[in-house]
Parts: structure tokens; C-alpha cells; sequence
């Protein structure tokens, strides 16, 4: 046995299981109080399995409740704060404009009211005002766009792994190819059997307390908890298309945009590279994703022609497509996160981002930690229950589109 292995602890403070960008977020926070934090993935750190890989991710304050526009506010804060830890750039601003056609899907009502209920500025332009600052994009007539100054672009695969380095060089075991087998509350403590990739039995891991970011296969983890919530996951593409002309696709020229109908698709200006990306929200097959293994990393042609088609109509000079990547989507039937001890289990508390989670990864982070270290946290976690009806009434009506 390695010295390293001598000197892991008999019981750990708090287990965290999955390191994608939740759970690497709550492994840092936990360790950096000093917690005796282990943290196990299934998969090598920084796989593509999961949510959590590829470049960018959107940040924004434009949200449809005044919770998640409360949210936001901590999300700034707590991107600046691992900004500040780092000492790396990783809040790229863009502005952001929501795109709502004449009757659109989404109600621009819920957004406007949200953003002024917490006093967050925005602009609603008209077609005419939006094609004078940004002739790039060709909008149907009545489009309203709700512009929000602050619309920023943050890294993905680069900031989980950032947040990956701070938990350890806090004090923090990360382990990858790790996974939990199997989970027991054994009231008083948390027994875990875990096994390496291959899944043959290895260990028992003892915790106070777990924090389980396992997404996609949350309900796998919780099996021994007797707990089975209604998530669907579904397998989403996002393509990068090449301009001819990148310079005007550059971030101080175009902000990120969102097509507030259904169908919703988003998009990027340029980030680091002179491409920008596209896809459509919740626009790819619900998958079953017990076996991993079989998930298919080739781009769906259909995906990208409905993709492509939106997008040289909404911005005719965005180039052609020149790759795909797939990635999950794991969904609760309201879009709402789960951040919640397991109701009779208050020693696991579970964080799941409902596929737009990664703004708020080191909110997740902060949130997770406290409840995982008090039973309470000061943010206003109340939509997140797992009690609520969306998760326990099965006559509950998915709504995935807000
Ligand atoms: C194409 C796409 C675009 C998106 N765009 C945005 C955006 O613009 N803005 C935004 O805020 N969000 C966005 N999201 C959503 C966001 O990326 C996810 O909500 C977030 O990354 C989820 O992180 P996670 O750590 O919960 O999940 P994951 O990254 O999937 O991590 C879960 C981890 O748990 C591990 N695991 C599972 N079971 C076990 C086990 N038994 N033992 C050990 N480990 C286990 C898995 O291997 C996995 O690594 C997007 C998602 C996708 C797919």
C-alpha cells in the first residue's frame, strides 16, 4: 500500500460522486473548508460521456422566474470568486438577445417581468434597431429582441478541469475511472461500494456525508435509496459553422442569441476559434443511457440540417457547418434543478443542472457544500425540492421548453 493510500482517512467528511462540472464545483468548495473531500468519476477525468466537455457554455442574467434571475446574480458572483481563486479569465462578455417572434412559444412576458421584478437593465429592440446593430442577422418581421448587456460566454471542458485542480490542490482526492456501485444510508453515515472501470468490486468508502452531480445516471446512484426520479435524457448536437468573413462573427460584433420558439435554437459569436456555434435546445432523441458505451458520438445528419437551415436563415453569412459534437441533456419535466438532500436521506444531497446548469457550476458548487455541511444554505433554493410535484406526480406534464 502507497503512503498516499496510508494516509486516506477511514471515514471521509463528504463523498462527491460524478466530476463533471457540478460535482468538481462541489468537491472544490467542500475542500476549500476544509473538508476531507473525496471525489470519484466513472469515466477519466475530463471524458466525453457526459454534459460537461467542449468549449462554451452560456451565462446570463435573462431568466423566465425571478429565482433564477436571483440565481444569476450569485452565478456572476461566484464565477468572479473563481476567477479571483484562479487567478484565469473565464467570464467572456457579450451581451446576450433573446429572439421572440410574433407569438412565440416562450412568453417574453415571464422574462421582462423576472428581469424587472430583480432589477436587472435590458432593452427590447425591434427588428429595425436590432439589423442596426447588428446587420449580421436577418429576423422576421415582428421579432422582438430583449437585450441584456451582460450575456457572457464561459469556458466548459476548461473550467471543470480548473475546478478540478482547485479542489486537489485544496486538499481534495479526485479519483476517475472510479465507480460507485452501489450506495447505503446507514444512518449516522454513508456506506459506498466502488469499483474501477472495468466495475469489478475494489473498495467500501465510508462518508458523513454524499454529494451526488452523477446527472444522466442519478437515478443509477440512488437506486439504493429506493429513490427513482422522472428524468429523461436526450442526446443534443452542437455544430460549428465556419464564416467567411469571422471578423464580423467576432464577440465585440455579434452578442449570443437564443430563438425563444419552439423550436429554440441558440448561438455563439466566435470563441477561440473562427467558428461559431450552434444547435437547437432539447432537439435531439431521448436515450437510454445504461450503457454508455453505446452512445454514438457521430453527428445526426437530420439534427444538422434542421440546424443548419434555421441558422443561414437567421444569420445568412455564418458559413457551413464543419463539425458536430454530441452531448447530453439529462432533463427533470419542468427544467427545474434538483438541489435537495433525498427527503428521509438528509446525509446524500443530490445537484442536477436540468441541461442548462453549467452558468450556474459554481453556484452549484457553493450550494451543494452547504447543504451538504449544515442542512441550509442562504441561497433560495425552494423550486428545488425533490418533493415537488414535477418529480413525485406522475400526471406531472413535462414542460421542457422556458
Ligand atoms: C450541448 C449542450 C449545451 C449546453 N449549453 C449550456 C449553456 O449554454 N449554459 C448552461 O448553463 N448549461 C448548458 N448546458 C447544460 C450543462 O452543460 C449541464 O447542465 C452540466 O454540464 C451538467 O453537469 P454535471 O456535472 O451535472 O453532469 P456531467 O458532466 O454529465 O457529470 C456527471 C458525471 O457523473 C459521473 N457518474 C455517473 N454515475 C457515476 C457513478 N456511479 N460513479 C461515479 N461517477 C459517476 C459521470 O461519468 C459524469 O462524468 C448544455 C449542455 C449541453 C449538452
Amino acid at each position: 500500500m502507497s503512503e498516499s493510500r496510508q494516509a486516506r482517512p477511514a471515514r471521509w467528511d463528504v463523498v462527491v460522486i460524478g466530476l463533471g462540472a457540478l460535482g468538481s464545483a462541489a468537491a472544490m468548495h467542500l475542500a476549500r473548508r476544509g473538508k476531507r473531500v473525496l471525489g470519484l468519476e466513472r469515466f477519466e477525468l475530463g471524458h466525453k460521456r457526459g454534459a460537461s466537455h467542449d468549449s462554451s457554455r452560456i451565462l446570463r442574467h435573462s431568466y423566465h422566474t425571478p429565482v433564477y434571475v436571483r440565481l444569476t446574480q450569485e452565478a456572476y458572483a461566484d464565477w468572479a470568486a473563481l476567477e479571483r481563486w484562479s487567478g484565469e479569465q473565464l467570464v467572456t462578455v457579450t451581451g446576450g438577445l433573446d429572439l421572440f417572434p410574433a407569438d412565440p412559444a416562450i412568453p417574453m412576458d415571464d422574462y421582462t417581468a423576472s428581469l424587472s421584478e430583480v432589477g436587472i437593465p435590458f432593452e427590447l429592440l425591434d427588428v429595425a434597431e436590432t439589423g442596426r446593430r447588428w446587420p449580421q442577422f436577418a429576423l422576421p418581421d415582428g421579432t422582438t429582441g430583449l437585450y441584456q448587456e451582460r450575456g457572457a460566454i464561459v469556458p466548459a471542458a476548461r473550467t471543470t478541469a480548473l475546478m478540478q485542480k482547485l479542489a486537489v490542490a485544496a486538499g481534495a482526492e479526485l479519483r476517475g475511472s472510479t465507480r460507485v456501485l452501489e450506495l447505503v444510508d446507514r444512518g449516522g453515515h454513508v456506506e459506498l461500494v466502488i469499483g474501477d472501470g472495468l466495475d469489478h468490486l475494489d473498495q467500501r468508502v465510508v462518508a458523513d456525508r454524499v454529494v451526488v452531480c452523477a446527472d444522466a445516471w442519478t437515478n443509477e446512484v440512488l437506486a439504493g435509496l429506493d429513490v427513482r426520479l422522472p428524468l429523461e435524457t436526450t442526446l443534443e448536437q452542437a455544430t460549428y459553422f465556419a464564416p467567411e468573413r469571422p471578423g464580423s462573427f467576432a464577440p465585440h460584433h455579434l452578442p449570443l442569441w437564443i430563438w425563444m420558439d419552439d423550436p429554440s435554437f441558440y448561438g455563439f459569436p466566435c470563441y477561440g476559434e473562427p467558428t461559431v456555434k450552434a444547435a437547437q435546445d432539447c432537439g435531439g432523441p431521448v436515450i437510454d443511457t445504461s450503457d454508455p458505451f453505446s452512445r454514438t458520438a457521430e453527428p445526426d445528419a437530420e439534427m444538422l440540417e434542421r440546424l443548419a437551415s434555421f441558422v443561414t436563415t437567421l444569420l445568412p453569412e455564418a458559413g457551413r457547418p464543419v463539425r458536430s459534437i454530441r452531448c447530453q441533456y439529462t432533463l427533470t419535466p419542468d427544467r427545474d434543478f434538483v438541489m435537495a438532500p433525498v427527503p428521509g436521506h438528509e446525509s446524500v444531497v443530490v445537484g442536477l443542472g436540468a441541461a442548462h446548469g453549467f452558468k450556474f457550476a459554481p453556484t452549484f458548487g457553493r450550494i451543494l457544500a452547504d447543504l451538504a455541511e449544515s442542512g441550509t444554505t442562504s441561497s433560495d433554493v425552494s423550486p428545488f425540492g425533490m418533493d415537488r410535484a414535477a418529480l413525485v406526480d406522475p400526471s406531472y406534464q413535462a414542460h421542457w421548453l422556458v
